[in-house]
């Protein structure tokens, strides 16, 4: 007899469950439990994509575990990153930022243990800070802020993003034209703050097609001239439905289409692989937009997804069933996040 016939008739009935290579690798690694195949064994008991030997509680699961390429941190946020740390190292001054750097609070916490401190002007009044350095993250600042800064006396660093200041600059340039600013995304977002606050009139800002029909229905007034832009971390299809919903119902409508390639690429990526696996796990602080967002882009083709701040989070449960495990992390995601996910998938994997 054939070897592989011969594994098969001792592997029935799992045989129809579980691929012959999975089989052999448990055999490999785990001699003992070879009696558990035998036809009819009590001990070898197949669980969704898993064995599991009752005499040894040995716990073996084939899975694979695809990593996306754009996992990591975003150019923005990178370039943030490394002016804080460059500004921490060797420097005697207090460094300041306005608000957290990036929305990933393991970041944000080791950066305060090199001696960061985070300003937060809604909270406290800016006061005197004249030696200080303040860092302005990649998010932007609204210019009353800025003029408020200036005042403190600080050494002001602008880490603002280049793909944040091309949104500014769009936004101000179609208020100058005449155009009602209409920004699509999320309106206590700083980003969109920092673009309001650039303006000198006062602008819209709709999160979804079914605001901009409200909103249309309620301001007929002011439907002449509509300009918008997009907050740089929001999809294609978001920014297309409001505009589509827009559409028609002004005499005229400019459209500076400010979204981010980085992260355009990194979703499409994601919705890449929701056709290949059956787990997205998606990594990142859990007040990150642009995170949120990637996870609701693979929600909304049905994957089955997690979004998780801690790989810690991450149980037998979570992945329970799924052969094909795809992550991938938000814009303010660092790599050890990554890899300490897969790390942790693995490990549970081979019990
Ligand atoms: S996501 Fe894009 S816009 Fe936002 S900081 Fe990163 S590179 Fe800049």
């Amino acid at each position: 007899m054939k070897s592989s016939a011969f594994l098969k008739s001792i592997l029935h009935p799992i045989e129809t469950t579980f691929a012959l290579a999975d089989v052999l690798t448990f055999i490999k690694r785990k001699k003992t439990c070879t009696l558990g195949l035998k036809k009819g064994g009590k001990r070898f008991q197949p669980y969704n994509y898993h064995f599991a030997c009752e005499s040894c509680n040995f716990f073996y699961m084939t899975v694979e575990v695809e990593v996306a390429q754009n996992s990591t941190f975003c150019p923005g946020v990178e370039r943030a990153i490394k002016i804080v740390e460059g500004e921490l190292s060797g420097s005697r001054k207090t460094i300041y930022t306005v608000g957290p750097i990036i929305h990933n609070p393991e970041v944000v916490k080791r950066l305060e243990s090199l001696g960061l401190k985070v300003l937060d002007p809604d909270a406290q009044p800016l006061s005197n800070l004249e030696g200080a350095t303040v860092i302005v993250r990649s998010h932007g600042i609204d210019l009353a802020t800025e003029n408020k800064l200036k005042e403190t006396g600080a050494l002001i660093v602008d880490a603002t993003c280049q793909n944040v200041k091309r949104a500014q600059k769009a936004a101000k340039e179609l208020e100058d034209e005449g155009f009602h600013l209409i920004i699509v995304g999320s309106a206590n977002h700083p980003e969109v703050v920092s673009i309001l606050g650039r303006l000198d009139k006062e602008a819209t800002v709709i999160e979804n097609p079914e605001q901009a029909i409200k909103w249309i229905n309620e301001n007929q007034g002011i439907l002449e001239k509509l300009g918008v832009v997009a907050q740089t971390t929001i999809s294609r299809d978001l920014l297309q439905s409001v505009v589509d919903s827009l559409r028609g119902k002004c005499k005229e409508m400019k459209v500076r289409d400010t979204r981010c390639e980085s992260v355009t690429r990194r979703q499409n990526e994601a919705l890449e692989m929701c056709r290949r696996v059956d787990l997205m796990v998606v990594v990142g602080g859990l007040n990150s937009s642009n995170t949120a967002r990637l996870a609701d882009l693979c929600r909304k083709t049905s994957m089955k997804t997690v979004h998780v701040e801690d790989p810690k989070e991450i149980d037998k449960e979570t992945i329970s069933g799924a052969k094909r495990i795809g992550v991938i992390g938000g814009a303010s995601t660092p790599d050890w996040q990554i890899e300490d996910t897969v790390s942790k998938i693995k490990s549970l994997v081979s019990g």
